[in-house]
């Protein structure tokens, strides 16, 4: 259910908030960056509204992760969140409805939604394990495997090679 023009952007910002560097996991959605991504997205940037998307996002990585318990965990966060049907003479336009502190982690939630059934298999985690980075592949054979293949991608071939050579 597409609610706003940039809700596959706000899905891909929220994924990618939480991204590792050397090591170590940087927290996007804190502070003064944190507020800024929720205001870029009609979000307040409340410390509650921040919170909220945290744990949408920890929801959200798990179900795309296929974590055991993810589907219950995404259900439980929009229990207070609501899709009401404003009619247009083009068919439903549809409004979403939720606390105020809750509403930009739902409207994540439903553009996750929107984007799986649209494109199934399509986003996915990068696979280097030492990323925590999301992709949506949006190539023709959708065999995208790398957040970025600057990064992940070139560092896993280096790998891939070095390993090759040490068993040489
Ligand atoms: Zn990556």
């Amino acid at each position: 259910m597409k609610l706003r023009e940039d809700d596959e952007e706000l899905l891909l910002a929220l994924l990618n908030s939480a991204p590792v560097e050397r090591g170590r996991t940087l927290e996007l959605l804190d502070g003064e960056p944190g507020a800024r991504l929720a205001a870029r997205f009609g979000g307040t940037g409340s410390d509650r509204e921040r919170d909220r998307l945290r744990r949408m996002r920890g929801a959200l990585h798990d179900l795309i992760r296929e974590a055991p318990g993810a589907a219950p965990g995404l259900e439980a966060l929009l229990v207070d969140a609501a899709l009401v049907p404003e009619v247009t003479p083009a068919g439903f336009r549809w409004r979403l409805e939720a606390p105020e502190h809750e509403a930009l982690a739902a409207r994540a939630a439903f553009a996750w939604a929107e984007t799986v059934e649209r494109a199934p298999g399509r986003l996915r985690a990068c696979a280097n394990e030492e990323c925590n980075l999301f992709l949506l592949d949006r190539s023709r054979p959708g065999t995208a495997r790398w957040c970025s293949m600057a990064t992940c991608g070139n560092r896993m071939k280096v790998r891939k090679h070095a390993s090759r050579k040490q068993e040489a």
